[in-house]
Protein backbone atom coordinates (compact mmCIF):
# COMPACT_ATOMS: atom_id res chain seq x y z
CA UNK A 1 0.00 0.00 0.00
CA UNK A 2 1.45 3.61 -1.10
CA UNK A 3 0.57 6.09 0.69
CA UNK A 4 1.37 10.03 -0.07
CA UNK A 5 2.51 12.48 2.34
CA UNK A 6 2.19 15.91 2.24
CA UNK A 7 2.55 19.11 4.85
CA UNK A 8 2.78 22.86 4.56
CA UNK A 9 4.97 24.58 6.66
CA UNK A 10 2.39 25.35 9.18
CA UNK A 11 1.01 21.40 9.54
CA UNK A 12 4.52 19.63 9.45
CA UNK A 13 5.05 19.33 13.11
CA UNK A 14 1.45 17.76 12.95
CA UNK A 15 2.21 15.62 10.19
CA UNK A 16 5.56 14.24 12.42
CA UNK A 17 3.18 13.72 15.11
CA UNK A 18 0.67 11.81 13.42
CA UNK A 19 3.29 9.60 11.74
CA UNK A 20 5.03 8.47 15.14
CA UNK A 21 0.84 7.70 16.50
CA UNK A 22 -0.14 6.02 13.92
CA UNK A 23 3.52 4.25 13.53
CA UNK A 24 2.02 0.57 14.14
CA UNK A 25 -0.79 0.57 11.90
CA UNK A 26 1.71 1.92 9.27
CA UNK A 27 3.86 -1.25 9.82
CA UNK A 28 1.05 -3.41 10.06
CA UNK A 29 -0.44 -2.51 6.53
CA UNK A 30 3.25 -2.47 5.31
CA UNK A 31 2.64 0.89 4.11
CA UNK A 32 5.21 2.66 1.67
CA UNK A 33 5.35 6.09 2.13
CA UNK A 34 6.15 8.69 -1.03
CA UNK A 35 5.93 12.42 -0.35
CA UNK A 36 6.63 16.05 -1.02
CA UNK A 37 10.32 17.13 -0.47
CA UNK A 38 10.62 18.92 3.11
CA UNK A 39 7.87 17.02 4.55
CA UNK A 40 9.98 13.86 3.35
CA UNK A 41 12.55 15.26 4.93
CA UNK A 42 10.97 15.95 8.49
CA UNK A 43 9.48 12.49 8.39
CA UNK A 44 12.51 10.87 7.82
CA UNK A 45 14.19 12.65 10.63
CA UNK A 46 11.69 11.23 12.53
CA UNK A 47 12.30 7.99 11.53
CA UNK A 48 10.62 7.27 8.79
CA UNK A 49 11.16 5.59 5.33
CA UNK A 50 9.80 7.96 2.70
CA UNK A 51 10.59 8.24 -0.95
CA UNK A 52 10.92 12.32 -0.92
CA UNK A 53 10.05 13.53 -4.64
CA UNK A 54 10.66 17.72 -5.03
CA UNK A 55 9.52 20.18 -2.50
CA UNK A 56 5.81 21.19 -2.97
CA UNK A 57 6.23 24.81 -4.96
CA UNK A 58 8.97 23.00 -6.97
CA UNK A 59 6.68 20.36 -8.08
CA UNK A 60 6.32 18.10 -5.63
CA UNK A 61 2.57 17.88 -5.73
CA UNK A 62 2.72 17.93 -9.28
CA UNK A 63 4.46 15.08 -9.08
CA UNK A 64 2.43 12.98 -6.92
CA UNK A 65 -0.83 13.82 -8.61
CA UNK A 66 1.04 12.52 -11.67
CA UNK A 67 1.47 9.42 -9.45
CA UNK A 68 -2.41 9.56 -8.44
CA UNK A 69 -3.03 9.65 -12.14
CA UNK A 70 -1.10 6.49 -13.18
CA UNK A 71 -2.60 4.62 -9.81
CA UNK A 72 0.04 4.30 -8.17
CA UNK A 73 -0.95 5.75 -5.20
CA UNK A 74 -3.93 4.29 -2.76
CA UNK A 75 -4.08 6.87 -0.62
CA UNK A 76 -3.04 10.85 -0.20
CA UNK A 77 -3.13 12.41 3.72
CA UNK A 78 -2.12 16.22 2.91
CA UNK A 79 -2.11 18.32 5.85
CA UNK A 80 -2.94 21.91 3.73
CA UNK A 81 -2.22 24.95 5.77
CA UNK A 82 -5.49 27.14 5.33
CA UNK A 83 -4.59 29.89 6.63
CA UNK A 84 -1.64 30.15 4.40
CA UNK A 85 -1.35 31.14 1.25
CA UNK A 86 0.65 29.08 -1.74
CA UNK A 87 2.61 30.28 -4.93
CA UNK A 88 1.95 26.30 -6.00
CA UNK A 89 -1.81 26.46 -5.35
CA UNK A 90 -2.39 25.26 -8.70
CA UNK A 91 -0.75 22.10 -8.07
CA UNK A 92 -2.62 21.44 -4.89
CA UNK A 93 -6.10 21.68 -6.64
CA UNK A 94 -5.16 19.70 -9.30
CA UNK A 95 -4.12 16.45 -7.26
CA UNK A 96 -6.88 17.38 -5.12
CA UNK A 97 -9.16 17.55 -8.67
CA UNK A 98 -7.39 13.88 -9.50
CA UNK A 99 -7.89 12.15 -6.49
CA UNK A 100 -11.59 12.79 -7.07
CA UNK A 101 -11.31 11.76 -10.48
CA UNK A 102 -9.40 8.64 -9.89
CA UNK A 103 -12.00 8.52 -6.33
CA UNK A 104 -8.78 7.92 -4.50
CA UNK A 105 -8.91 8.85 -0.78
CA UNK A 106 -8.00 12.25 0.57
CA UNK A 107 -7.75 13.46 3.87
CA UNK A 108 -6.66 17.38 4.38
CA UNK A 109 -6.61 17.07 8.26
CA UNK A 110 -5.40 14.59 10.46
CA UNK A 111 -8.73 13.61 12.64
CA UNK A 112 -9.79 12.54 8.51
CA UNK A 113 -6.46 10.57 8.21
CA UNK A 114 -6.52 8.96 11.17
CA UNK A 115 -10.10 7.77 10.31
CA UNK A 116 -9.08 6.30 6.46
CA UNK A 117 -5.96 4.82 7.66
CA UNK A 118 -8.00 2.98 10.71
CA UNK A 119 -11.02 2.19 7.89
CA UNK A 120 -8.88 1.05 4.99
CA UNK A 121 -8.37 -2.72 4.06
CA UNK A 122 -5.76 -2.24 1.67
P1 LIG B 1 7.09 20.43 0.97
O1 LIG B 1 5.85 20.70 0.05
O2 LIG B 1 6.85 19.16 1.69
O3 LIG B 1 8.27 20.35 0.07
O4 LIG B 1 7.16 21.60 1.93
C1 LIG B 1 4.55 20.70 0.59
C2 LIG B 1 3.71 21.68 -0.14
O5 LIG B 1 3.85 22.87 0.13
O6 LIG B 1 2.91 21.29 -0.99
Amino acid sequence: MTIAIIAHDGKKAEMVQFLNTHKQILIKKNVDLISTGTTGQKAIKAGFTVNALKSGPLGGDAQIAALVAEDKVDMVLFFRDPLAKHPHEPDIFMLMRLCDVYDVPLATNPATASLLLKGSEI
